[in-house]
C-alpha cells in the first residue's frame, strides 16, 4: 500500500513538473531565420519544448505557472559551436598528462569544461576528438548525471602513421606499439572502413579526421596532405553508411581539396584555402569551420618560452595570423561558414570571443548568429529542432544585456542559460 501511494505521488509530482508552464518575457528576441530583431515577444515553454511565442507580455494567469523576466535583455536560441574537445584545456603540460593522467581523470576535468561551455551560451556542441572519453561525456550529460550542452562526438579522431591526430605523435618508443584503426590510426582503404565502423561502435555520432598537418602536434609539417583521395573516399562513404557526417582537420590547400573531393562535410581551419578551393567548397556544399580564436591563441601562447615544444612554436606563429584572414576571403567569396572555435586549444567558455573576430573580418553580426545557429543546426540534421526560437523546438534559450548588432562582445557575457527547458544560469 505505501508503495502503490508513493508511486501515485511520483507520477502526481512528474506530470505536474513536466506540466509546468514557464513564460519568458523578452524585452528583443532575435528571430534566427529572418535575421530580424523583433520586440516584446513572450516564450511559453512546457517541459523542454517551446509551445508558442506569442506578441506582447502575457503573463501567466495559473499560480503555478513560472515568468522569467528578460523585458531588458536581448533573447535568442541556444548557441551551437561546431568544434570543441569537451576532454581537455591545452596547456604547458599537455603532452606529460598523457602519461600521468587516468581515463578518470579526465572524465572529472571534462565535467568543468561542459559546464563551462553551457554557462557561457552554448548548449549544443560538436566534439571534434579526444580519447573517446568524450562519449561518456556526452551520455551522462544526456542522462542528467552533470551539467553541460548537447554534446555530439567524433569520439577519437582519425589519422595516418604520424599524422596530426595519431595519439603516439612525440612520444618515447619504449612507450608506444603500433596504433591502428581502433586507435584510430589508418593506412589503407581497408583500415579507413575498419577506423569508422569502430567509431560507429564505439558509438560517436560523427567522423573527424586530420587530413593535413596540424599545429600542436609533435610533428613538423603544419599542413602536408595526410591522406590519399582513396582513404578518404572510403571514411565518407562508410560514415554515410552509419548515418554520420565527416569533418576534416586542414590547413594545407591539397589536402583540403582531397577532402572535399572525398566527401566531407565540414572544413576545420582551412588556413592556407586557395580561391580554387573555395570555388570547390561551394561545389560540394562543405562549410568552413574557421576557428579564428584557436588562431589566435596559438599564435600568443607560442610567443611563452616552454609552452609548446620546440617543433610546435614556428607552426603556431605561421599558422595562427593566417586563419582570420581567409575566413574573411572564404565569407567575400559566398563559402558557406559555420561557426566554431576549436575551444580546448582556448579556455572552454570563451567560445563567444569568435563573434567579434568574424565581425572584425567583415561578416555582419547577425549572420555571425545565424551561422552558430541556423547554419550549424542544419549541419548536425538537427534543423528542426534547435537554432530558432520557435514552436516545437527544445527550450534552448539565451539572453545578452546588449543588442549584439551594436554591440558585439555581448556575446562573451551570457546573462541567461536555458537548455531542454532548465534553467542554468539567470
Ligand atoms: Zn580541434
Amino acid at each position: 500500500m505505501k508503495k502503490i501511494i508513493l508511486s501515485l505521488i511520483t507520477v502526481f509530482f512528474l506530470q505536474n513538473v513536466l506540466a509546468q508552464s514557464t513564460y519568458i518575457l523578452c524585452g528583443k528576441l532575435i528571430d534566427t531565420k529572418s535575421g530580424k530583431i523583433e520586440s516584446k515577444k513572450t516564450i511559453l515553454v512546457q517541459g523542454n519544448k517551446i509551445v508558442n511565442v506569442f506578441d506582447g507580455y502575457i503573463m501567466p494567469k495559473s499560480k503555478t505557472a513560472k515568468k522569467i523576466d528578460l523585458r531588458d535583455k536581448v533573447v535568442m536560441p541556444g548557441l551551437i559551436d561546431m568544434h570543441v574537445h569537451i576532454e581537455m584545456e591545452f596547456d604547458a603540460k599537455t603532452r606529460l598528462r598523457k602519461y600521468i593522467a587516468n581515463e578518470a581523470d579526465v572524465a572529472f576535468n571534462s565535467v568543468g569544461f561542459a559546464k563551462s561551455t553551457l554557462l557561457n551560451g552554448f548548449t549544443t556542441v560538436r566534439d571534434l576528438g579526444g580519447t573517446g572519453v568524450n562519449i561518456s561525456v556526452r551520455n551522462a550529460i544526456n542522462a542528467g548525471k552533470i551539467a553541460g550542452p548537447r554534446v555530439f562526438t567524433a569520439g577519437k579522431s582519425l589519422a595516418t602513421t604520424g599524422g596530426h591526430a595519431d595519439p603516439t605523435n612525440g612520444s618515447s618508443r619504449k612507450l608506444i606499439g603500433d596504433p591502428g584503426p581502433k586507435e584510430g590510426v589508418v593506412n589503407s582503404v581497408e583500415d579507413a572502413k575498419k577506423a569508422v565502423r569502430q567509431r560507429y561502435k564505439n558509438e560517436a555520432d560523427c567522423i573527424k579526421i586530420t587530413a593535413t598537418g596540424g599545429v600542436l602536434s609533435v610533428a613538423k609539417s603544419g599542413d602536408n596532405p595526410q591522406f590519399t583521395i582513396e582513404e578518404i573516399k572510403a571514411i565518407c562513404d562508410t560514415a554515410k553508411d552509419y548515418g554520420m557526417h565527416v569533418a576534416a582537420h586542414a590547413h594545407g590547400d591539397e589536402g583540403m581539396q582531397r577532402a572535399i573531393i572525398g566527401g566531407v562535410k565540414t572544413i576545420e581551419h582551412g588556413t592556407y584555402m586557395s580561391d580554387e578551393t573555395m570555388d570547390l567548397m561551394k561545389k560540394h556544399d562543405a562549410f568552413l569551420v574557421p576557428t579564428i580564436t584557436a588562431g589566435k591563441e596559438v599564435e600568443e601562447k607560442a610567443k611563452i618560452k616552454g609552452f609548446y615544444p620546440e617543433i610546435v612554436v614556428p607552426k603556431a606563429l605561421a599558422v595562427g595570423p593566417q586563419i582570420q584572414g581567409t575566413f574573411a576571403r572564404a565569407y567575400q567569396k559566398g563559402v558557406g561558414i559555420a561557426f566554431g572555435t576549436d575551444a580546448g586549444v582556448f579556455k572552454h567558455g570563451n567560445n563567444g570571443k569568435e563573434f567579434g573576430y568574424m565581425v572584425e573580418a567583415g561578416m555582419p553580426a547577425i549572420e555571425t548568429i545565424q551561422s552558430a545557429t541556423i547554419t550549424n543546426a542544419k549541419i548536425l540534421q538537427m534543423e528542426n529542432e534547435i537554432g530558432q526560437i520557435k514552436k516545437g523546438f527544445f527550450a534552448d534559450i539565451i539572453a545578452v544585456d546588449d543588442n549584439p548588432t551594436k554591440k558585439i562582445e555581448t556575446m562573451e557575457n551570457v546573462v541567461f542559460v536555458m537548455k531542454n527547458g532548465v534553467v542554468y544560469k539567470q
